[in-house]
């Protein structure tokens, strides 16, 4: 009987020690695909916010879209970033992110081609563009662009070349690049397709029964971006453009800071961003452009300084 109850009580023992075991590898198992799973769904997260505030040190347009982006960098684990050596992760979910939404593209051939290297066509020279015109200081500032034989490239809105066509006209007269910037400066990744197509056709519209000639390029407002802007830009023939130096002349609002900044930013190959509905921006930069032609800037438009194709995207790291 003893024999018996002994027995019975090391096959019980054994019974739960199996089951001891059994419970611990389960629960290994389900650690372990918990952390992996954790780490798929904050490498794309960790990268989109990485990647939207990457145009870093950008204030002005960017800032808005760095803030609305911030959301998903912010619930992306905190802990991921301290684990894992960065420069992998991102590189690895950025080829991760591009593969699949080139893959689900209808647009793919386009979209490949469009990922090949910009052919630029001036690197040493400046691509000056100005912003959410035209407006009443556009005037002063094409006459000063006509003095001094400089080009630049004016992404202007819809509403604002219907009230100003005199100025649309003068700038292609006088042969500034001319681009599409909403008909009503609305955030394209924010609206639906329908807004979207509307709001870059109307704009084209004003601008073609203007001076003829529809635009090839266009401007996201706020920098607010996504694949199915840069495909609805494609779609209407255009090139998304954004900017390498952001002045942030709207946000300061004073003509010595544009002069200043100006004078200490800008770069051969680059294209800087200012907005000539401000005064302050008219006047910093009219007295900071003799000092760079002095300098031995030339100054271009972007169609001059860079090749692009509908679709594209400039400079690459906004796409
Ligand atoms: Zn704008």
């Amino acid at each position: 009987m003893k024999k018996k109850r002994r027995s019975q009580r090391i096959a019980l023992l054994l019974v739960i020690a199996i089951l001891l075991s059994l419970f611990v590898a389960i629960a290994m198992v389900m650690t372990m695909s918990g952390c992996s799973s954790r780490e798929i769904v904050g490498l794309p997260e960790d990268s989109g916010g990485k990647t939207v505030t990457s145009p870093a040190g950008m204030t002005g347009e960017t800032e808005v879209s760095a803030i609305r982006s911030s959301p998903p960098s912010s619930s992306s684990p905190p802990t991921s970033t301290l684990n894992t050596p960065k420069p992998t992760l991102s590189k690895t979910s950025k080829t991760l992110r591009t593969t699949t939404a080139a893959t689900s593209r209808q647009t793919e051939s386009r979209s490949r081609a469009s990922y090949g290297p910009p052919v630029m066509k001036a690197p040493g020279a400046v691509a000056l563009t100005f912003d959410d015109g035209p407006g009443q200081y556009t005037g002063e500032l094409l006459d000063a662009l006509k003095e001094y034989g400089v080009k630049a490239t004016f992404f202007v809105q819809g509403r604002f070349a219907e009230q100003y066509p005199g100025l649309i006209r003068r700038m292609h007269q006088e042969r500034h690049g001319i681009g599409n910037h909403t008909y009503s400066h609305r955030f394209l990744s924010e609206t639906d397709e329908a807004t979207r197509r509307s709001q870059l056709a109307r704009t084209s519209d004003a601008i073609e029964r203007i001076t003829g000639v529809r635009p090839r390029l266009m401007r996201p407002p706020g920098g607010y971006r996504n694949g199915a802007v840069f495909r609805e830009a494609g779609r209407q023939g255009m090139a998304a453009v954004f900017w390498d130096i952001d002045t942030a002349d709207w946000k300061y609002k004073d003509s010595q800071y544009v002069y200043h900044y100006l004078l200490n930013h800008t770069a051969a190959g680059k294209i800087i961003l200012m907005h000539d509905t401000h005064k302050t921006t008219v006047d910093g930069f009219i007295r900071a452009l003799p000092v760079l032609l002095d300098h031995g800037f030339t100054f271009v438009t972007v169609d001059e300084l860079v090749e692009l194709r509908p679709g594209e995207v400039y400079p690459l790291r906004w796409r």
